[in-house]
């Protein structure tokens, strides 16, 4: 590859599936098609302000290509991105438990896909590069605090090794972008910017709802099979075999991956049914956040508070909501009905069966332990959690300081220094009690482990990162960026980038919530407004 040149893209998506004949410019509804021709709408100064350098080199993109000002033009969409056809996709979803009919990229573009040096294809996706067919009374733009938000979380998401969407690129637009962040009639200006996104693929749920509502079950089944041939080539049987084994697989994915975002205290925010990805990737980062004390009942999406659907304990719940609303959406190609009936039932059991285990799974190792029934480890756990949620305890700082613990020759007679950092407010002396005996009680079940306590403390560093973006530093690193400043940014990028690492330099970025974060706007409350 020349420096400074972007690899060709290829076109399969548009090549194998129908698209929209018609290239008209406004929103409309589009049937009959799963895409639609669109270009991207140019900006005034497109600037480069971060990229992921482990993902370009994935992408096999060298940093002099990032760097080439031709780069900065395609990825702010000034220019187009060789050998693609950029469109965006048609489809529909469940918001908030109602169907919302056709809904489709309204503001992101895909430009094609890239052959990565490994042989795979991934789709390469501007987000705000303008209007779409789908968009709606919206802009088509995104505003740079969310773009940064999306940018540092899919990378800090990856290296967590929570499956995600990744980020490539963060360029500022030189144009702005009206906002009514909390809708309140407060109107502002912001700055604009587009995020640079890559996924295998970006189908969704409410990809397969919208043909199925509109009773277009041919075009139901031909993305089914484009699907199925192209991202579960492993997966036996077509037909309705095919499908019934497809929506089993996305069941699966599903569970592992909320089991997942519950183990590091992730909280999507809008878990609508055009924000799940058939792959089990976290995909859409808008008004999501990271819990700081653990409570089961907090949301970080203002739209959500007062129903509180997507709050952190529903979400497991809600994947299977949607799971449901998959099945429905498949049930034409499942087969005749009692079959269909079955493999939306097999679905349903087989995300109860993998969530169970692999929270129980996930939540263990954080304990360094491996899963024991017949010990009573969910008993252990559930104490853990009633506890956790009782005064407010920082979830990330609790576990992290559990590898100390593990290492005592002894079990703790009081509630030890390192747990009692977590804590956000003076606690009871009854709870810290309760806390040193639940704390003694694990401590014991610990040596019924494999390994020396030593290995188990490893093994916990390996699970219990000691970075997440919390939402006050994604804040402050906004607030530094609108100010000129993106060194903030840069420097959260590089130490999400390893999470599980001490990086003793770094504590300030382990911190837990500062108090003037507790009610700030953007720390605390987060709007879909982006
Ligand atoms: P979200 O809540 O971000 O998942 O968005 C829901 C739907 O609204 C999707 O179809 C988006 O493409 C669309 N949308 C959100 N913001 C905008 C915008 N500024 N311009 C156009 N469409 C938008
Ligand atoms: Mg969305």
């Amino acid at each position: 590859m020349p420096t400074g040149a972007l690899p060709t893209l290829h076109r399969r998506f548009t090549a194998e599936l129908p698209g929209d004949p018609s290239g008209e410019p406004g929103s409309r509804q589009v049937h009959g098609a799963l895409w639609s021709g669109v270009r991207t709408t140019p900006v005034r100064a497109p600037r480069l302000l971060a990229f992921s350098q482990p993902l370009a080199n994935e992408l096999g993109i060298t940093e002099d290509a990032m760097h080439d000002a031709a780069t900065a033009a395609i990825l702010g969409g000034n220019a187009p991105w060789p050998g693609g056809v950029p469109f965006a996709a048609n489809y529909g979803g469940h918001q908030f438990g109602n169907w919302a009919g056709q809904l489709g990229d309204g503001r992101a573009i895909v430009l094609g896909e890239l052959a990565t040096p490994r042989g795979e294809l991934v789709e390469i996706q501007l987000k705000g590069a303008g209007p779409t067919p789908y968009s709606r009374r919206g802009d088509g733009r995104a505003v740079l605090r969310s773009s940064i938000r999306e940018f540092l979380c899919s990378e800090a998401m990856h290296f967590l090794g929570v499956p995600t969407t990744r980020a490539l690129s963060l360029v500022a637009t030189g144009d702005d972008v009206v906002r009514d962040m909390f809708y309140d009639g407060n109107p502002k200006d912001e700055p604009g910017a587009i995020v640079c996104r890559v996924a295998p693929t970006f189908l969704r749920f409410g990809n397969y709802e919208l043909p199925a509502s509109r009773g277009d079950v041919a075009l139901l089944r031909q993305l089914v099979d484009f699907t199925l041939r192209h991202f579960f080539p492993l997966l036996a049987g077509t037909g309705a075999a095919g499908a019934g084994a497809f929506l089993r697989d996305v069941a699966e994915r599903t569970a592992r991956l909320v089991a997942h975002w519950q183990a590091v205290g992730f909280v999507h925010g809008v878990m609508n049914t055009d924000n799940l990805s058939i792959l089990g990737f976290t995909i859409d980062y808008g008004p999501y956040g990271w819990i700081d004390d653990f409570d089961l009942g907090w949301t970080p999406n203002t739209t959500d508070a007062s129903h509180r659907r997507y709050c952190f304990g529903n979400q497991p719940g809600i994947g299977l909501w949607n799971i449901e609303r998959l099945a429905e959406a498949l049930f034409p190609v499942l087969g005749d009905g009692p079959e269909a009936e079955r493999a939306a039932g097999e679905a349903s059991d087989a995300y109860r069966n993998t969530y169970a285990e692999e929270a129980s799974r996930r939540f263990a190792a954080k304990l360094g332990l491996r899963f024991d029934a017949a010990q009573d480890d969910g008993a252990l756990l559930q104490a853990m959690f009633d506890w956790l949620g009782k005064h407010e305890t920082d979830m990330t700082i609790f576990f992290r300081a559990l590898s100390r613990e593990v290492r005592r020759p002894q079990p703790p007679d009081a509630l030890p220094a390192g747990v009692q950092a977590a804590f956000y407010r003076a606690v009871p002396d009854e709870h810290a009690a309760a806390g040193a005996a639940w704390l003694r009680r694990w401590w014991s079940r610990t040596r019924r482990e494999p390994g020396t306590p030593a290995d188990l403390a490893q093994a916990m560093d390996a699970v219990n990162p000691k970075f997440v973006l919390r939402n006050w530093l994604a804040q402050d690193a906004i607030d530094a960026a609108h100010g000129g400043d993106t060194g903030k940014v840069h420097r959260l990028l590089r130490v999400l980038q390893h999470p599980f690492a001490e990086q003793p330099e770094h504590d300030d970025v382990a911190q837990k919530r500062p108090e003037w974060a507790r009610n700030k706007p953007g720390c605390s409350a987060l709007s879909c407004s982006s």
